[in-house]
Formats: structure tokens, sequence, C-alpha cells
């Protein structure tokens, strides 16, 4: 990142808009205070997911800030990325893209055979600390709104029963709406998916384009032109962030191997806080058909 774009997220904080100024700086205040506290023993969680960006960029911003004019090499910034079962081509190329756009040195920790999920993530970050025994504090890009996350701070030890980090969550009060404020504001690069109707990425098996965001048929254009599919408006459009979650689907698979066809998923709706008024997820995108293997 350079200083221009480095000054523009602090112009952004000082604005007199302050439905995205206070967050902003909130944000920065919450680095700056980890920076001074673990310095380089403090690593970024990255999934290519928007709130990891948002969180990346402000990150960036500030380290740029910190080096000042005179130099110009900066150190690469040690990341952590636990891959998920079949992950989405989309997402791991943008997760490429971040990685030399920002100077990425990512740490890629697999879930184990047969794990994923919150079970393969504390297995992940296990493994982590073994190998690299100097990260102390990682930041995260979780929300309020995101799952379990109600009695989160700024920073929190991990749980009694997860590998020992200080996790530290510089955008926990930031809504859906500001997320793609921040975004759009700045013209950050985001994932591709997000402008196809996801609104939260996981596995290609259990995420799908947002219903809420399904373009209404009125006329010639509610599907796509050659393939007959329908269409999804972008993320950004999204105006109820309590919906955001209504693409992804808890997957209970009744076989190890294969989910050839999302009709034989058992879903629940525990991942699915407010989408009950919303129909099923629609399943148009090919993406979302392609899983034959769970543990590749
Ligand atoms: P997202 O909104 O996609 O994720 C929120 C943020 O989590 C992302 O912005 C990113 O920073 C990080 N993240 C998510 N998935 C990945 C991934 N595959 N690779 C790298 N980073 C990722 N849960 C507990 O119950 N107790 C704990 O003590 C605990 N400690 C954690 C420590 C770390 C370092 C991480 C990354 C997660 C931890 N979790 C813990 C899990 C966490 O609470 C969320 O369940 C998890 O981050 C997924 O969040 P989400 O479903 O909201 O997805
Ligand atoms: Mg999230």
């Amino acid at each position: 990142m350079n200083l221009i774009e480095a000054n523009a997220i602090y112009r952004l904080a000082e604005s007199g808009d302050s439905s995205i100024a206070i967050p902003v700086k909130e944000a920065i205040q919450v680095i700056e205070d980890a920076l001074d506290s673990y310095g380089e023993h403090l690593a970024l969680s990255f999934n290519g997911g928007k709130d990891c960006t948002v969180l990346l960029h402000i990150y960036a911003a500030v380290l740029r800030k910190r080096r000042g004019q005179g130099q110009t090499s900066p150190s690469p910034i040690p990341t952590i990325y636990i891959p998920m079962p079949s992950p989405f081509p989309e997402m791991e190329a943008f997760i490429e893209q971040a990685a030399v756009e920002y100077g990425l040195d990512i740490f890629r920790v697999p879930c184990a055979e047969g794990s994923s999920g919150k079970k393969g993530m504390k297995e992940a970050l296990t493994l982590y600390g073994h190998v690299k025994p100097g990260v102390k504090a990682i930041l995260i890009g979780i929300r309020r709104g995101d799952p379990f996350s109600d009695k989160l701070t700024h920073k929190d030890m991990t749980d009694k029963d997860w590998p020992e980090f200080m996790r530290i969550h510089p955008i926990i009060n930031w809504t859906y709406s500001q997320v793609w404020r921040f975004l759009r504001a700045l013209e950050v690069n985001y994932c591709s998916l997000y402008d196809q109707g996801y609104t939260s990425l996981g596995s290609t098996y259990d995420t799908y384009p947002n219903p809420a965001l399904k373009v209404e048929p009125d006329g010639d254009n509610h599907s796509h032109p050659h393939c007959g599919a329908a269409m999804f408006k972008p993320a950004y459009e999204l105006q109820d962030g309590s919906l955001e979650r209504c693409g992804r689907i808890t997957v209970k698979p009744t076989s190890h191997l294969s989910i050839q066809n999302p009709g034989q998923v058992q879903e629940t709706n525990s991942d699915r806080r407010g989408c009950n008024r919303l129909a099923s997820p629609v399943v148009t995108s090919p993406t979302a058909y392609s899983i034959k293997q769970l543990h590749t």
C-alpha cells in the first residue's frame, strides 16, 4: 500500500460522516494498540472474505503510516489462512491476489482430514502455534453479527479449550453496511463472488447466492440470457444486514464423500439467523454443484 492509499483511510476516519468515520477510527486505534503491545508477535487471519479484506486494508494503512515517508520496503505481513474443504476457486484466487498486493506472508494450515468448521479451525490453530511459537496475538475480522460473537470485545484471549492466542477484533462493532461503504468508498479490491450475489462465504457446498438479492421477474431481466440461471444483485445492495448469512446452510453430509446434488443435503437453520422469511437458498450457481469430494 502506498502513502496516498493509507492517507485516504485516515481522511475517512476524520471525515464529517460519523457513521463511517467512527468505526474506521476505532479500528485504527485497536490496531495501533495491538501493534504497541505485540509488535512483531502479531499476525493476521485472512480467508479472502469481505471482513478481513476491510481489516487488511486498514492494517496495511497503519503499518504504512508507521513506516513514515522515508522507508520504502515494507516487511511481509505474517498471515494465517486455514483452507476449508472445497473452497471457492474465486476466493483462493483473491487470496493470492491480496498476498501480492499487500505483501502477505501466508502460512496455510489446512484442516485435518475429516475436520471442518470450528473443530478444523481449532486443530489448525494448534498446529500454527507449534510451528510459529513467536505469534502471540492474531487480528480477526469477526463482527458482532457473526455467530457466537455477542460477548466478544476488541481483545479477548481464546477460549479455554482453544490454543492460546490473544484475539484482536478491530471491526467487531462494524455493521454489514459499514463494511460495504468502506470497501466501495476506497475502491478496495474484494473477492469477485460478492458481485454475484454471495454475501457470506464458506465452502462451495454450503454457500449460495443470497436469495434476498435475487432479481425478481419483472420482464426479461430475471434470468441469464444464455443459461437461464437466476440472477442476483451484488452483495453491497443487501439493505438488511440481518439477512447476511441467508445464502449459507449448515450441512450434515449423509455420507463422507459426496454431495452430488444439494437436494440431498440436510439443512438446519442454526447458521441462518433472520432468514426464516426467505425461501431456502435457490441453487443457481454452477459452482454450488461442483463438490464431488469433501476432503480434497
Ligand atoms: P467469517 O466472517 O468469514 O470470519 C471472521 C474472521 O475470522 C475472518 O474475517 C478472518 O479474520 C477469520 N477467519 C475465518 N475463517 C478463516 C480461515 N479459514 N482462515 C483464516 N482466517 C479465518 N472460536 C471459538 O469459539 N473460540 C475461540 O477461542 C476462537 N478463537 C479463534 C482464533 C482465531 C485466530 C480464529 C481465526 C478463529 C477463532 N475462533 C474461535 C473461531 C471464530 O470465532 C469464528 O467461528 C471463525 O473465525 C469463523 O467466523 P465466521 O463464520 O463468522 O466467518
Ligand atoms: Mg464475517
